[in-house]
């Protein structure tokens, strides 16, 4: 009898909780399967010039096709992934699938072209990050500074010492390392005297306010600037208006990220998205997309 009273007490009181719980595991153990039963993929988002309207690089964005959840957003899985220690695994897979295709690219001609993948904070601590990076590169007859690394300003946070060791070890290998969501991380720009970087990513919240409110102009402004100052690349994240194109163009920002240039593009999109613009086309970014 208490024992009944007792699970119906906790199934009266913490239904969502329990709701939630069994959700998370059903997600981990599919997370688990999900490498071996291939269902990632990467999608491309092109990095242009903002005074040529060319593609200088490519973004891998990682995608989760579940078979009966659809498409899930690395925003849900990703830390997951970093809390049940998946991440090790899941980011080799995108760091290698990343090299293997901008080996395949290059051999189609596209000489200069980058790769930009993401980090998240437990893979810049991993002791097997090195070996995973250069025996992808190396792999694909890449070579370091043909890949950049987007890592949040908000990893500074949580062990700044390490995350700066890191950073110059990676740089030192010649990697070329960038600062995601910039602007956003609530750390002090004192960071950016000891961290070896070579870009910005304006976070796309400030972009967003272009022309809305003049905080946002003066952030971007700023931002820019200081880009500009210190000698580093500033690519402006999220740009989805002709009008918000105009305002960075007028600040001097130089390469530019969003919808209104291209969608993330699976990987054959991508691939017609380049051939089209080498060919002087207007580009295929309206094609097999996926949407953000
Ligand atoms: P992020 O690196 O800051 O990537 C930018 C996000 O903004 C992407 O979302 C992209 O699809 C979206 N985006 C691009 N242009 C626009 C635009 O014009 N408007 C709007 N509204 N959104 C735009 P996505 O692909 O869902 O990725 C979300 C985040 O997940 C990424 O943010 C990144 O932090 C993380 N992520 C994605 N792929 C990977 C990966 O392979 N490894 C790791 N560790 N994290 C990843
Ligand atoms: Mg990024
Ligand atoms: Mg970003
Ligand atoms: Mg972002």
């Amino acid at each position: 009898e208490a024992k009944n009273a007792g699970v119906s007490q906790i199934r009266s009181f913490h239904p969502a909780l329990k709701e939630n719980f069994r959700q998370r595991i059903g997600l981990e153990s599919a997370l688990r399967e999900a490498l071996d039963r291939k269902q990632f993929f990467l999608c491309y988002q092109p990095q242009v010039s903002a005074s040529t309207g060319r593609t200088l690089g490519m973004e891998a964005l990682i995608r989760w096709q579940h078979p009966e959840l659809g498409l899930v957003s690395p925003l849900h899985f990703i830390p997951l992934a970093e809390a049940n220690g998946l991440i090790g695994h899941i980011g080799a897979w995108v760091i290698d699938t990343a090299c293997a295709q901008l080996a395949a690219w290059r051999q189609a001609g596209h000489a200069d072209l980058r790769m930009a993948v993401n980090l998240s904070a437990t893979q810049l601590l991993d002791p097997y990050l090195e070996d995973t990076l250069l025996g992808a590169i190396a792999g694909h007859g890449l070579v370091p500074a043909d890949l950049e690394l987007e890592i949040t300003e908000s990893v500074l946070i949580q062990d700044p010492e390490q995350t700066v060791a890191r950073f110059n070890a990676l740089r030192q290998l010649g990697l070329r390392l960038s600062i995601d969501d910039f602007g956003t991380g609530y750390s002090s720009l004192s960071y950016l005297r000891v961290l070896p970087v070579q870009a910005f990513k304006l976070d796309r919240s400030f972009v967003e306010g272009l022309g809305k409110d003049e905080t946002s102009l003066e952030i971007c402004a700023s931002a820019i600037r200081l880009a500009q100052n210190l000698n580093l690349d500033i690519i402006a994240e999220g740009v989805e208006t002709q009008a918000q194109a105009e305002w960075l163009r007028a600040l001097g920002c130089p390469i530019f990220q969003g919808y209104l240039f291209a969608r993330p593009l699976v990987a054959e999109a991508a691939t017609e998205h380049l051939a089209q613009e080498r060919a002087g086309g207007p580009g295929a970014a309206g094609e097999l997309l996926l949407p953000g």
